[in-house]
C-alpha cells in the first residue's frame, strides 16, 4: 500500500489531458497515453499534453 504513486500527486489533474491540435480537454489514464492508444475524440489527433500547470490567462 505505500507505493510511491504519480497519480496521488497530481489528484486534481488526474488523468487530465488536453488535446493539442484542438485544445480539448478529456480524461483518460496516463498510461495509455504514453503508449500513443488515447486519441482526440474530436479530431482524432494523437497528440495530448497532461493538463499539469494552471493557465496563466484568465478570461
Ligand atoms: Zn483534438
Amino acid at each position: 500500500m505505500a507505493v510511491p504513486n504519480p497519480v496521488t500527486q497530481g489528484r486534481l489533474f488526474k488523468g487530465v489531458f488536453i488535446c493539442m491540435r484542438c485544445n480539448c480537454k478529456m480524461r483518460s489514464d496516463p498510461i495509455r497515453v504514453k503508449r500513443g492508444l488515447v486519441i482526440c475524440r474530436k479530431c482524432g489527433y494523437k497528440g495530448l499534453r497532461p493538463k499539469k500547470r494552471l493557465v496563466k490567462a484568465k478570461a
